[in-house]
């Protein structure tokens, strides 16, 4: 699960991670208010707005700006709120800022002193352990960084069986060039940021850029946390920090039906139990020249009433110009799922998509017998080859 960077900067900070300070707002006077109170905190007499979206690279899309006085917070703050902000990582149609963060401004003015670095921590899956990636060219775009000087970004694995060792954090330290007390607080934040990691059960944690500042403290200026949700059960505070505005709205609604939904950008609809034979039904339909318009997994217990709901989220795709349902039948009874289909057909009304139905397995002929009897307009096929051809055909 994604989370906003000042909510990231909640837990780093939980953990002891210095910080940037910053307060997140809704509107452009909450702004300023925020801006005295940071004002009052920290002395800072510029400040930082930035918008607070479930994406990179907003600085360079117009969405993190400097302001030096609080009449500039107030306006900036009330540009950014509500602005459709386009960065690289949002897609064309960008997102919709509803909150900022104003931070104190900690690159002290004309000071040349500060330097940015880039760190993140993360799970690396051929070794199976977790590791440190840093490099000294950070603020920047890291990608760009690995594709022209790879040699800038160095590595440092944890073995779980000691865990983070201080000679570790050294070497990081040295590494990135510092010396004397940023090499003392580097070395502390980097403890630091590692317990945050792992005492959140994180998936990944980027900070781009940790700053040294003019007075060589270690900071994060920005942080990216994605949290696993699979442990979300055991941090009930981190799961009321979901943003669901940031989500796909048919896969929110997909989450509450208990279905495993992944929107796609492609015309034909697909409904499968089982993840593997939904990749597998994917790739059916694209050598049958479609393109799959979702993933969806309706899981080993599907019923007449899973069946609907899956229907209901793939009809709500506006491009769907055909739907695939692929069951095989296990434990799933594919009579059951059958039912489901016409109870959906009838439930929902106009379907002005051709269906295309394979049930295979524990009760296939009650099944086809279900949907043949019921005079609805679906076309069923045995084979999984059949589908694919029904599928050319109802899109040529
Ligand atoms: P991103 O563009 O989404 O990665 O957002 P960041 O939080 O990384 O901010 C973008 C850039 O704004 C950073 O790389 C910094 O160069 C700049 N920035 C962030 N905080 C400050 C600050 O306190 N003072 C100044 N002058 N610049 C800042
Ligand atoms: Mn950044």
């Amino acid at each position: 699960m994604n989370i906003h960077e000042y909510q990231a900067k909640e837990i780093l900070a939980s953990h002891g991670v210095k910080i940037q300070q910053g307060i997140a707002v809704d509107t452009a006077e909450e702004a300023v208010e925020a801006a005295k109170e940071l004002n009052g905190e920290t002395g800072t007499e510029w400040w930082v707005v930035k918008a607070q979206i479930h994406a990179g690279g907003r600085g360079k899309g117009g969405g993190v700006k400097l302001a030096k006085s609080l009449d500039e917070v107030k306006k900036i703050a009330g540009e950014i709120l509500g602005m459709q902000l386009i960065t690289k990582q949002t897609g064309p149609e960008g997102k919709l800022v509803s909150k900022v963060l104003i931070t104190e401004d900690c690159y002290y003015p004309g000071d040349s002193e500060t330097e940015e670095y880039y760190m993140s921590v993360l799970l690396n899956r051929e070794t199976g352990r977790n590791m440190i990636m840093y490099s000294p060219e950070g603020g920047m775009d890291i990608e760009s960084v690995a594709e022209n000087t790879p040699e800038l970004i160095f590595t440092e694995e944890i073995d779980p069986a000691v865990g983070l060792q201080g000679f570790q954090c050294r070497k990081i330290a040295y590494n990135l060039g510092l010396s004397g007390t940023a090499f003392k607080e580097m070395g502390k934040f980097v403890v630091a940021l590692y317990e945050a990691y792992e005492g959140s059960d994180s998936s990944m944690f980027e900070i781009n850029p940790v700053l040294k500042t003019s007075d060589d403290l270690i900071m994060a200026v920005d942080a990216k946390v994605d949290l696993d949700d699979n442990a979300l059960y055991r941090h009930k505070h981190y799961a009321e920090m979901r943003d669901e505005a940031e989500e796909d709205p048919f896969e929110v609604e997909a989450g509450k039906f208990g279905l495993n939904y992944v929107k796609l950008d492609g015309n034909v609809g697909c409904m499968v139990n089982g993840a593997g034979l939904a990749m597998a039904t994917m790739d059916i339909i694209k050598l049958s020249g479609g393109e799959p318009a979702n993933f969806l997994d309706v899981g080993g217990t599907a019923d007449a009433e899973t069946v609907e709901n899956g229907f209901r989220i793939i009809l709500k795709d506006p491009k769907v110009k055909a739907i695939l349902i692929n069951i095989f039948g296990g434990i799933v009874r594919c009579d059951k799922v059958a039912e489901g289909v016409v109870a959906a057909y009838k439930n929902i009304g106009e379907i002005n998509v051709p269906i295309i139905v394979r049930l295979q397995g524990t009760n296939a002929e009650e099944a086809k017998k279900i949907i043949d009897e019921s005079g609805l307009e679906v076309l069923s096929a045995v084979l999984l080859q059949e589908a694919a051809d029904r599928v050319r055909e109802v899109l040529a």
